[in-house]
């Protein structure tokens, strides 16, 4: 625990120069603690995981030097954990599409982008009837608008209000803030660094994490790369992958200088690694203009 951290990226595609540089973030995190650091393929899509993708993702961790601990967990192989973690919460079925959601919150009174209780106090009859309807159920545990703070050791105090949380899917698959608390707990990570977009899931995640009474963990999350028109950087903005820097004559090193110095950090990595300060991180996003990743 503490420091122990991990890199969990979802196999969706290959890696860009953003999650390379937060992976690279992580990874100093954990390492200049003297701690545990290990890898997990966040895969429960399996509409989008592709294993070559996974395959060239830790290629690619490998390439820029990073190094984990013990094997590499894929979530797809983790059925049976997260089945028994719903099944020690109070929960309840839920029928709601996406778009009643959306339609229910943009209601009077109702708040955006928030579950508006719909099918929590549902009688048994009525969850007879929608069952009836051919309509499978998420599952939700109730949280009921909980608030939740927590000191990000980058961004500093956060607070966020908890609807009920999706555990389970429809599809019957595990939701992502379950699977995620279940799993960091099941590999001993202590501290969580990943993208500040990440940033709106973790009240609902430290709930879960309160209701199945496991640890909670620190958080940490770093600042994203944005591409010069100031949007998050994707494909779309041309040589972002190490592939591609590599095609345009770039060297991983070269990369990787740029991914570090963009933190304020030595170039090489044993340097940056003694050098890390999570302390003096900044929370602005960097910017990647192709050539340079610019503070
Ligand atoms: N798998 C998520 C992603 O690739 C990251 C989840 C996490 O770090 O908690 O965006």
């Amino acid at each position: 625990m503490g420091h122990d951290g991990r890199y969990a990226p979802s196999p969706s595609g290959p890696l860009h120069v953003g999650n390379l540089r937060t992976a690279l973030l992580a990874w100093l995190f954990a390492r200049s603690a003297g701690a545990r650091f290990v890898v997990r393929v966040e895969d429960l899509d399996r509409g989008r995981s592709r294993p070559e993708h996974e395959r060239g993702q830790l290629e690619d961790l490998a390439a820029i030097g990073l190094d984990w601990d013990g094997e590499v967990v894929r979530q797809s192989e983790r059925g049976a954990l997260y089945a028994a973690a719903i099944g020690r919460l109070d929960t309840y079925p839920c029928f709601c599409t996406r778009a009643e959601i959306r339609d229910a919150a943009s209601a009077p009174h109702g708040m955006p982008g928030h579950y508006p209780g719909t099918c929590r106090e549902l009688t048994a009859a009525q969850r007879a009837e929608r069952q009836a309807q051919g309509r499978p159920p998420a599952l939700r545990l109730r949280a009921g608008g909980a608030r939740v703070a927590f000191e990000d050791r980058v961004m500093g105090q956060y607070e966020g209000v908890v609807d009920d949380v999706v555990v389970r899917r429809n599809d019957g698959t595990a939701a992502y803030n379950l699977a995620v608390v279940v799993d960091d707990a099941g590999q001993g990570v202590g501290e969580v660094v990943r993208g500040a977009d990440l940033i709106g899931a973790t009240p609902a995640q430290i709930f879960v994490a309160d209701a199945l009474g496991l640890p909670r963990c620190s958080y940490a999350h770093v600042p994203l790369v944005l591409a010069a028109d100031g949007t998050r950087l994707a494909k779309r903005h041309g040589a972002v992958t190490l592939a591609d820097r590599r095609a345009i004559g770039e060297s991983v090193a070269e990369v990787r200088a740029r991914l570090l110095e963009s933190a304020g950090l030595p170039g090489d990595l044993d340097e940056a690694l003694t050098a890390f300060d999570p302390a003096a991180l900044a929370r602005d996003p960097a910017v990647w203009t192709g050539e340079a990743v610019l503070r």
